[in-house]
């Protein structure tokens, strides 16, 4: 019997052993040209303090030289909102933007009252009879709806941050990205948090949890920069639009918008001629001798920035601030 046991165990280290040793490892390919973080490019106004650089933890453990990039949570270059058309008869200037299907769509009150043919589904129903729209209009109904498992009490609600909620404005934002960007031979998937951020220091955040907003009969607009306001990361965005500081190319190339986390810099999706980029891999950048290598945003209605890290990212902390 213990002969028996002693063979099952030895048998499974040797599995175990095994796929260690096959399991495909993460290799640094060595680029001809690697682009370093340029951090006089942030936005001075809304840097906390000085940029600094510092050897850091990076997202995987390991050690490497790193920028530290304390910032606001508001965009400097633009107003945020408006996200929620408040009566049915409101024009698209009182309302943001939705994404279906890798299309923009630009709300007006009517826009509301029409979901339930726009998803082709019944149930949607937001409007009140007196042509009020339902809206998450207090601290409570946000908490509750800005969040994937949505309270019932808030289903067919147009989920948008009330002025009330503000205390996420005083958070400091805390990037640590390296500062030369490593290519590595297999990408890293997203985190749950940043993905980057722009000029500003606002996030670019992964995907909205669309699905979940949708099967609640909620939507939860972005305003027209592609940004939102959730209770626990402040003002984020969802996509690029063309409403931040852009760092134009001598070529024809897209204006560079920001940096992922990893290091590599983030472009705009269309170039100088409107054109999309080409040829690129599963993380949604490719090489050039210009630039090296870098990402392309994808377009605004994909609800995506970019799909994955080539190199290691760094991270992203919230520093809340006691009130002022
Ligand atoms: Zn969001
Ligand atoms: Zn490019």
């Amino acid at each position: 019997m213990r002969n028996y046991l002693l063979r099952i165990a030895g048998g499974f280290l040797l599995v175990i052993v095994a796929i260690w040793i096959l399991w495909p490892r993460a290799e640094t390919v060595e680029l001809d040209v690697t682009r370093a973080v340029n951090p006089a490019w942030f936005i001075e106004e809304n840097l906390i303090e000085p940029v600094r650089k510092e050897v850091r933890k990076l997202s995987d453990g390991s050690q490497a030289e790193c920028y530290v990039i304390t910032t606001k949570t508001t965009p400097f270059e633009h107003e945020i909102g408006p996200w929620a058309p408040g009566h049915v008869n409101d024009g698209k200037d009182k309302g943001g933007i939705w994404f279906k299907d890798g299309h923009v769509y630009d709300l007006d009150g009517q826009f509301i009252a029409d979901l339930d043919e726009f998803y082709d589904d019944p149930e949607w129903d937001m409007v009140r009879p007196d042509g009020s729209i339902q809206v998450t209009d207090t601290r409570e109904a946000f908490e509750l709806a800005a969040r994937p498992n949505v309270d019932p009490r808030y289903y067919n609600h147009v989920v948008e941050c009330p002025a009330e909620v503000d205390e996420w404005k005083n958070d400091h934002k805390v990037y640590v990205i390296p500062v030369s960007p490593l290519y590595r031979t297999i990408p890293t998937q997203l985190g749950r948090t940043a993905v980057g951020l722009a000029f500003n220091g606002v996030t670019f955040d992964p995907p909205a949890p669309i699905h979940a907003i949708l099967h609640a009969h909620t939507i939860a607009p972005f305003d027209h920069g592609g940004g939102h306001v959730n209770p626990h990361v402040g003002y984020h965005y969802h996509a690029a639009t063309g409403k931040t500081k852009e760092i134009e190319q001598a070529d024809q190339h897209a204006p560079q918008i920001g940096y992922a986390l990893d290091g590599f810099a983030l472009y705009a999706h269309l170039d100088k001629n409107g054109e999309a980029p080409e040829q690129l891999d599963e993380c949604s950048g490719h090489y050039d001798d210009q630039r090296g290598y870098h990402y392309h945003v994808s377009a605004p209605g994909d609800n995506q920035i970019i799909k994955r890290f080539r190199g290691i990212p760094g991270t992203m902390t919230i520093v809340a601030q006691p009130d002022q």
